[in-house]
């Protein structure tokens, strides 16, 4: 199967509101540049080294979401390039791209990571957590982060009533933090749904989805 066929494919059944992140990660430049070649502009890595190395050599107009768990200690290489971080899931993260997109002369758009999986491995804040982060001090006076919404992984299974509930979760709690305002939060996005869910996701009111192997073949 071609790179730009399975692109296009997908592309035709999404709505319009939603985003797709076509996600890159461990495939090889001459692939992205497939589907690059097609049309796509906005490519998902989850390290930021291979993030940085692919930037260096590929287009300039892509943009660049990082998709992965971020280390504090690595911001500082995607400050100057990065589009959208997806995992943001710590006060003291948020405080880090802070600084080194102020030190970049630039505001760094982020997704705030929900915990809405029962497995034990996957990151993020719960519900608790979120609202203590957007109402704290710190927060409110970053000048060089904007919070564009959440981002959320369903847990991995075939049972789709239990992804249903985890993505009606994330929804619910985007649909609850509405009312706060401040100058750095600017609430538009929901990124939920993989190769496997997200048409579902879709369903239970995802904006943006981060598709890998249906796009590029298995890793
Ligand atoms: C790898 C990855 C994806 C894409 O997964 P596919 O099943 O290949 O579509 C989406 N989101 C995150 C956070 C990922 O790490």
């Amino acid at each position: 199967m071609s790179i730009a066929l399975n692109l296009n494919t997908i592309k035709s059944t999404l709505p319009e509101n939603v985003t797709l992140v076509a996600v890159s990660k461990t495939k090889p430049v001459s692939d992205l540049m497939q589907a690059y070649e097609a049309g796509q502009r906005i490519f998902g890595e989850n390290k930021i080294q291979e993030m940085t190395d692919k930037w260096e050599e590929m287009p300039k107009d892509i943009q660049w979401h990082m998709i992965g768990h971020v280390q504090s200690n690595k911001v500082k290489f995607m400050a100057p390039f990065v589009s959208l971080i997806h995992g943001v899931d710590s006060l003291k993260l948020l405080q880090e791209i802070n600084k080194q997109a102020s030190k970049n002369n630039r505001i760094i758009d982020c997704l705030l990571q929900i915990y809405i999986a029962e497995e034990e491995s996957k990151f993020g804040l719960d519900e608790n957590e979120l609202n203590e982060l957007l109402s704290s001090s710190e927060f409110k006076e970053m000048k060089n982060i904007r919070i564009l919404g959440l981002m959320g992984m369903a847990t991995f299974t075939d049972d789709q009533n239990q992804i249903k509930k985890e993505f009606t979760h994330l929804k619910s709690i985007f649909d609850s933090i509405q009312t706060i305002e401040n100058e750095n939060l600017q609430l538009n996005t929901i990124s939920m749904g993989m190769s496997g869910d997200y048409q579902l996701a879709i369903d239970c009111g995802s904006t943006m989805v981060r598709i890998g192997s249906s796009i590029f073949g298995g890793r």
